[in-house]
């Protein structure tokens, strides 16, 4: 097929023991960790996750070694990575699926290799552990700040459209439940919606404008799933000409997104911590390769887990969250673009 795997090896650091010996964590010492991501029109997996995860990984385990790859929202690119991955010697899988059900294969190809899989944000069934964020929250936390910018503006009725995630991603369908438990009672109409393949913004994009001239009359609100498919929605509807423009959500926080609630395009967005999530991710991986246990804080469907908050960003917050993080600096937000 000639696909091009990206894998890369990255050496971290030896930490001057050449006895090939233990770390604080046990067992661990100069083992292989592989970190799958799974795009890159999203910018959080190169900004923050990546970066975030060799952080921590070097952290928890100075002379662990990383193999990383990104996926570019392709499945079978993403599983000739991962057999990559393993043929290179690999300890432990920390996967973000491209396709929750596909990935499916991943994990028996690994296991047949006793090595375990952590599914990385997005679920895979048969994992050794999951970490992510309580995504049907995330949905709910959308929906609801959309309800309640209309409601704030005295609009009780009217059209609203809905843009979710991509149909592979297991999040996509957890974010929409808990989006459509906050809309289908709220006294708004669903006059159109929208399941965005590979959540593309391009897409995301081509059907908003596809859908203007049916629902422009009377459309009071846009859900969008995430900042890529918010910026497609607001460019369409920027397009089309209508003005002033409804309320938009997203997720992520990306900066664009934070620059797009400031000059109020976009309503809302989500902060997800990816910091505390990378973070949990490379020490079970560490506990995992070295054939120990990782501590969990409770079970998801079965699998061992961490689960982390989001949180609602709006212009109200965008301080006391992002910026008091320090994901973003007040200059980083504030430029004139
Ligand atoms: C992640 C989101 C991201 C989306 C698109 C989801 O699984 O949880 O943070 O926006 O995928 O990559």
């Amino acid at each position: 097929l000639g696909i091009a795997v990206s894998a890369l090896a990255v050496s971290l650091v030896a930490c001057g023991s050449d006895d090939g010996g233990s770390d604080s964590a046990g067992g661990s010492g100069g083992k292989k960790i592989a970190l799958l991501l799974p795009e890159s029109k999203t910018t959080r997996y190169e900004a923050l996750d990546r970066p975030l995860f060799t952080e921590a990984l070097k952290a928890a385990c100075a002379d662990c070694e990383l193999i990383y790859s990104n996926a570019d929202q392709d499945a079978a690119k993403q599983q000739t990575q991962a057999e990559a991955a393993l043929t290179q010697g690999a300890n432990v899988l920390v996967l973000d699926p491209v396709d929750g059900k596909a990935a499916a294969a991943v994990v028996a190809s690994a296991k047949g290799q006793n090595v375990p899989v952590i599914a990385y944000d997005r679920f895979i069934e048969g994992a050794n552990y999951y970490v992510s964020f309580d995504n049907e929250t995330v949905g709910k936390l959308q929906a609801q700040t959309l309800v309640d910018t209309l409601k704030a503006a005295g609009k009780t009725t009217g059209n609203l459209a809905m843009i979710n995630g991509a149909p592979t991603d297991p999040n996509a369908a957890d974010f929409k439940k808990g989006a459509h438990s906050v809309l289908d009672t709220s006294g708004y109409k669903i006059a159109a919606e929208f399941d965005t393949p590979d959540w593309s913004p391009d897409k995301a994009q081509a059907w908003m404008e596809g859908q203007l001239s049916a629902i422009k009359n009377g459309l009071v609100g846009v859900y969008a799933a995430n900042d890529g498919t918010a910026g497609g929605a607001i460019a369409a509807l920027k397009g089309g000409g209508v003005n002033p423009l409804p309320p938009v959500t997203g997720q992520d926080s990306e900066l664009a997104a934070i620059q797009r609630i400031v000059a109020g395009d976009q309503a809302m967005t989500i902060y997800k911590a990816v910091k505390p999530q990378a973070e949990a991710a490379a020490k079970a991986a560490v506990a995992l390769a070295g054939g120990g246990e990782a501590e969990s804080t409770g079970d998801f469907k079965g699998v061992k887990s961490t689960i982390l908050d989001p949180i609602a960003v709006t212009k109200a917050n965008i301080n006391d969250t992002v910026v008091k993080d320090g994901i973003y600096k007040v200059t980083d937000i504030c430029t004139a673009s």
